[in-house]
């Protein structure tokens, strides 16, 4: 494990042409201070985690001193907002400080938000609030518990900065780590400018760098698109399992390596509602929950236009076509655990889909319904039974709970061993919009991140049960009821 000033760059990016970034330099805070720390994210990259206690560890990353061997850039991109195509993107106001290899010989990007306008941040002031980044370092952490691919977050640091928003909040940087921040939106910005040779270097960058099996092979860039066709297949499933819901689903927003990345008006479906929209200003709910899938592939079709120079049309329409398939296998796959079958039978698909229309029907809570549905045995409801007074027809849940306990029958499934395969799958604990409230209230309010740090610490093992903290899986109180996200972070 490395002290910050041993961590061993390997600046890849910027040896790029010039026309993928702007070299600059963070711009540093007033009166900076630590907010929060994540040993694990340290860990990941090689580093000591008790490098939080040196007295400089905060200028490192609140933009005043920089690592040595560090080299900070502002990565180019564009990228479809909304279904336009917006021509003038780019990291505005996060700076990749540079690239780490740990020791394992991982690459890691140091990405630092909210760290001062760059060349690409037009109209805006380069700078992230302590609200939407302490929405980000706790979500990031709980889609990692969940086991879900995700950027995540070494630290925040807060300012005494206050920064116009819709009203004025506080300033904050967080350090981000993720094997990288090549976006879809990286390919569009040069395949719009007709630049089809930069196209192909960060194609090849990308493959040599992430997916380096696809080097030698004659149909490298296919493989390429296919492996990002299918993860995020594979993370749309996952999402779509545990209702998360991103926001704001832009191609800009979208990870080349399959992450879940930009965290900004984003929601776990609580009282579940297909057409749930997190993001107050999303009018007509093109990112709704529901329309995820539908939007990823919209998202990778405009991906295969950017690389169309490289590889014939008739083979990336095959690739696309491909999502829908790769899709619902994941998703099936994770719902059928959810559901606690080993087994595939034909009756699942309708089983599933009855449940969920009943979850809808009585607006049950998602994440603690599935919860509680391990309690189920042959013998009755038993935790379920509970549930069951949300459901607004018992006649028709009735009928669902008998064939459940059939299909259950069938494969002979041994109420225990489901119960504990069940609560691997169905977590306890999310983060609801109303606790990552509670935590910046007391963060903006008080300076006091007790909770942010308590947060951060149950969303690492939402599958277990953490009895002194059952309340944190209660449903969200009335005050919290009609919270609305905001997309100015
Ligand atoms: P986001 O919605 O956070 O994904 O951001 C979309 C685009 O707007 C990106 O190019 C960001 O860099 C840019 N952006 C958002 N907020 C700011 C800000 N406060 N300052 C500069 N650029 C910003
Ligand atoms: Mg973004």
């Amino acid at each position: 494990m490395r002290k910050l000033h041993e961590l061993e760059f390997d600046n890849t990016y910027s040896r790029l042409p010039e026309e993928f970034y702007q070299p600059v330099n963070p711009t540093p805070f007033e009166t900076p201070h630590l907010v929060s720390f994540n040993p694990d994210a340290a860990s990941l990259i090689g580093l000591d985690p008790s490098v939080v206690y040196d007295p400089e560890f905060v200028d490192y990353f609140s933009g005043k001193r920089l690592i040595p061997g560090s080299r900070p850039i502002a990565m180019y991109y564009t990228g479809h907002q909304f279904g336009v195509y917006n021509p003038d993107i780019g990291d505005g106001r996060a700076i990749l400080l540079g690239e780490v290899r740990n020791s394992k010989g991982e690459k890691w990007d140091l990405h630092l938000k909210g760290a001062g306008r760059t060349k690409y941040a037009r109209v805006f002031d380069g700078r992230a609030v302590l609200r939407s980044t302490v929405r980000e370092y706790l979500c990031s952490q709980a889609m990692h518990g969940l086991g879900i691919p995700t950027t995540r977050a070494l630290c925040i640091i807060g300012s005494s900065e206050r920064v116009e928003r819709e009203t004025p909040e506080t300033g904050a940087m967080m350090l981000r780590v993720a094997e990288t921040h090549v976006r879809f939106g990286s390919f569009e910005a040069f395949y719009y400018e007709d630049k089809h040779e930069h196209v192909k270097l960060l194609a090849d960058y990308v493959i040599e760098n992430h997916f380096p099996r696809f080097v030698e092979e004659d149909d490298k860039y296919a493989l390429f698109l296919g492996e990002v066709v299918g993860r995020t297949a594979g993370l749309i499933a996952l999402w779509q399992a545990c209702g998360f819901t991103h926001g704001v689903m832009n191609t800009d927003n979208m990870s080349i390596t399959g992450l879940t990345i930009d965290y900004g008006p984003f929601g776990f479906v609580e009282e579940y509602d297909p057409g749930y929209i997190p993001n107050h200003s999303d009018h007509f709910g093109r990112y709704s929950f529901s329309n995820q899938p539908a939007i990823a592939l919209w998202n990778l079709r405009k991906l295969a236009k950017s690389l169309s120079a490289l590889m014939p049309r008739e083979i990336s329409q095959e690739i696309l076509e491909s999502f829908k398939k790769r899709y619902g296998e994941s998703y099936f796959e994770i719902m059928r655990r959810k559901l606690g079958f080993e087994e595939i039978m034909p009756e699942d698909g309708e089983l599933i889909q009855e449940l969920l229309n009943l979850l809808e029907e009585g607006r049950a809570d998602y994440t603690n319904f599935f919860r509680s549905l391990s309690g189920f045995s042959a013998e009755g409801f038993g935790g379920v039974k509970d549930t069951a007074g949300i459901f607004k027809n018992e006649a028709r849940f009735e009928k669902w709970s008998a064939s459940y306990k059939k299909r259950l029958r069938a494969e002979n499934s041994s109420d225990a061993e489901r119960k504990k395969m069940m609560d691997s799958v169905n977590p306890k604990y999310i983060l609801r919009n109303y606790l990552a409230e509670q935590a910046i209230r007391k963060a903006e309010q008080e300076r006091d991140y007790t909770e942010i740090a308590l947060l951060h610490n149950l969303l690492k093992n939402p599958f277990s049960e953490q009895p002194e903290l059952e309340r944190y899986s209660e449903p969200a109180p009335e005050w919290a009821r009609s919270l609305v996200i905001s997309c100015s972070s």
